[in-house]
């Protein structure tokens, strides 16, 4: 384990990062491959640490959102196959190109951009069956055809791969499940009318997709948030035997004990109903740990509960330790992860703040340092 500055900081089992991956690959369909996404810092848990762990498990393929974010991964000694999955400006195309790097033509404009660049880029077209965010009209399958085909054979791109993105695989109601499988037929129209180009690279799972809707369609699944070990609809990683990776821990800074009455932090939302005993954690909202945990969140010391008490500041948060009353200054505070038997997860954190683990884990700020154990590469 490395040496953090114990305030606030994340500890990464890459361990677990591994194990997570080797279980999504375990449940692909013949001739699929996984894609991991490591964009925004890999979710929080670190992009190099994750791509380098990954790829020492067999892993060839990195999706990434933005060219910079590939960059910091090639000169880290990725070299795998690296997506960039959104816009890149198309003056940097002879970037894409030095670094070989894919990226994602989000439509016929851009791709003409891109092409008037000159530069040979390998790129991947995205189109939209039902996400409505980028990519060609996926509901006209001959009209995508018609544009991929003459992007093809105008020579200057290298096109080698078609993909879209589902926007409601991890909903489990019957009107979302029908509209995956007409996002998929979609899709589906569209790779069947380019089978002759023998594109390599055919995609449309993200993660909900490649846990409750793989029929096989692709050979690359594109898996973010499980090899993280959270679930895209905040429901139990265990289920589908995934390790939540990352843990977050602060210290008890100091102790003290307050009168019944004693207003807590801004605002004086809480007010002490009885004597109790608080605790500082020096842990805020610039930090990452959500200002809508306000009287909502808790954090664990010593195996039990202390519920967050007065709004989150932005640098520390009082929580109630009255019914911990073995609590010491220094103690370990688990402000996600497990203690004893208990845990608080990212889910359960983003249940109570009104978003999703995707969120919680993205939002932990840099001043956060990650401490990593297992293998890193
Ligand atoms: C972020 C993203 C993913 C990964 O989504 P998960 O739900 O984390 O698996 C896949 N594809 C695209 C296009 C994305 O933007």
């Amino acid at each position: 384990m490395d040496i953090v500055f114990k305030r606030s900081w994340v500890e990464i089992d890459l361990n677990r990062l591994v194990l997570n991956y080797r279980s999504i690959v375990s449940k692909l369909e013949a001739g699929q491959q996984v894609m991991a996404v490591i964009k925004a810092d890999a979710y929080g848990h670190g992009d190099v640490p994750a791509a380098l762990a990954l790829q020492a498990a067999g892993c060839g393929f990195f999706a990434v959102a933005t060219l910079p974010e590939a960059v910091h991964l090639r000169n880290a000694g990725v070299h795998g196959e690296l997506l960039v999955l959104g816009y890149t400006p198309a003056e940097y195309a002879g970037e894409l190109v030095r670094y070989d790097i894919t990226q994602a033509l989000l439509n016929e404009e851009y791709a003409s951009h891109l092409a008037a660049q000159g530069q040979p880029v390998k790129c991947h077209f995205a189109l939209d069956t039902g996400m409505t965010r980028i990519g060609l009209d996926g509901s006209d399958a001959a009209a995508c055809e018609r544009v991929i085909r003459s992007v093809h054979e105008a020579g200057i791109l290298r096109v080698a791969g078609v993909f879209t993105h589902l926007s409601s695989a991890d909903m489990d109601d019957e009107a979302s499940a029908e509209y995956t499988r007409a996002q998929m037929d979609r899709f589906r129209a569209v790779a069947t009318r380019l089978e002759d180009l023998h594109l390599p690279y055919v995609h449309c799972l993200n993660s909900a997709g490649a846990l409750r809707h793989n029929d096989g369609l692709g050979n690359i699944v594109r898996a973010g948030i499980i090899l993280y070990g959270i679930e895209p609809d905040d429901s139990d990683p265990a289920q589908d035997g995934l390790l939540p990776v990352l843990s977050w821990k602060s210290v008890i800074a100091e102790i003290r004990n307050v009168r019944e009455g004693t207003p807590v932090s801004y605002g004086r939302t809480f007010t002490a109903p009885k004597p109790m005993t608080l605790a500082v954690i020096p842990t805020g909202y610039a930090d990452g740990y959500n200002r809508l945990l306000s009287n909502r969140g808790h954090v664990l010391i010593r195996g039990k509960r202390a519920p967050v008490v007065g709004r989150i500041c932005m640098d520390q948060m009082m929580v109630d330790i009255s019914g911990i009353p073995e609590a010491k200054v220094e103690d370990t505070v688990t402000l996600l992860g497990t203690d004893g038997g208990l845990s608080v997860t990212a889910s359960d954190l983003a249940r109570l703040s009104g978003t999703i683990g995707y969120e919680t884990v993205c939002a932990i700020s840099n001043r956060v340092p990650r401490s990593y154990t297992g293998k890193k590469n």
